[in-house]
C-alpha cells in the first residue's frame, strides 16, 4: 500500500499553475513532480522527459490501451495524461506527488486515487486569464481562443474540487497552496 500523498493542482490554462508548482519545488525540493506525456508539439525550449514526454498519438494510444496512465485527457485536439508506474514509485517511497493537470484528467484521479488532494486554481476573471495567455507569448490566437474556450467549462468545474484558490497574487497563492499540502 502506497504511503505518500497524491496531490492534484487543476485550473485553466494560462491561470499559473505551472508557475506555482516551480516556485513550490524550489522553495520544497523533497516534493515530487510528475512529468507527463503529451502528443503536441514540444514548445520553443522544453525538453523531452523534463517539461513532457513528447509523443506520437499511436505510441500514446498504446500506452491507454496498456493502462500505463493513471489519467488521460484530449484537450484542444492533443492527448495529455499521467504515467503510472512513475507516480506510484514516488507514492510508495513515501513521497508526496504533485500532478498539474487539466480538468478531465483531474476528475479521472478522483476514481483511481479517491483520497488524492485536489486543488482548483482560478483566474481572477476571464479577461485577466485572457491577456495572461496572450502576455506568456507560448501560443499562437487559434490556440488562445480553444483554450479560454475549455477555461470557461473548466471554471465551472471548480466547486467539485477539494480547494480553490484564486490567483491574484502569486507569492499569496504559494503560500496558501503550501497551507493545505504542508497542513
Ligand atoms: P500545455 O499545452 O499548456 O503544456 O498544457 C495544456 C493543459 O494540459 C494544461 O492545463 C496542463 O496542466 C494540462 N496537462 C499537462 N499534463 C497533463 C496530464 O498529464 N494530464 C492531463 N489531464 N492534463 C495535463
Amino acid at each position: 500500500m502506497a504511503n505518500g500523498e497524491l496531490i492534484v493542482i487543476t485550473g485553466p490554462s494560462g491561470v499559473g499553475k505551472g508557475t506555482l508548482v516551480k516556485l513550490l519545488l524550489a522553495h520544497h525540493p523533497e516534493l515530487s513532480v510528475s512529468t507527463s506525456a503529451t502528443t503536441r508539439a514540444p514548445r520553443e525550449g522544453e525538453v523531452e522527459g523534463k517539461d513532457y514526454y513528447f509523443l506520437s498519438s499511436e505510441e500514446f494510444e498504446t500506452m491507454i490501451e496498456n493502462g500505463e496512465f493513471l489519467e488521460w485527457a484530449k484537450y484542444t485536439g492533443n492527448y495529455y495524461g499521467t504515467p503510472k508506474k512513475a507516480v506510484e514509485e514516488q507514492l510508495q517511497a513515501g513521497k508526496k506527488v504533485i500532478l498539474e493537470i487539466e480538468v478531465v484528467g483531474a476528475r479521472k484521479v478522483q476514481e483511481s486515487f479517491p483520497e488524492a488532494t485536489r486543488i482548483f486554481i482560478l483566474p481572477p476573471s476571464l479577461p485577466v486569464l485572457e491577456q495572461r495567455l496572450e502576455k506568456r507569448g507560448k501560443d499562437d490566437p487559434k490556440a488562445i481562443e480553444q483554450r479560454l474556450a475549455e477555461a470557461k467549462t473548466e471554471i465551472a468545474a471548480a466547486e467539485e474540487f477539494d480547494y480553490a484558490i484564486v490567483n491574484d497574487d502569486i507569492d499569496r497563492s504559494l503560500i496558501e497552496l503550501e497551507k493545505i499540502i504542508f497542513q
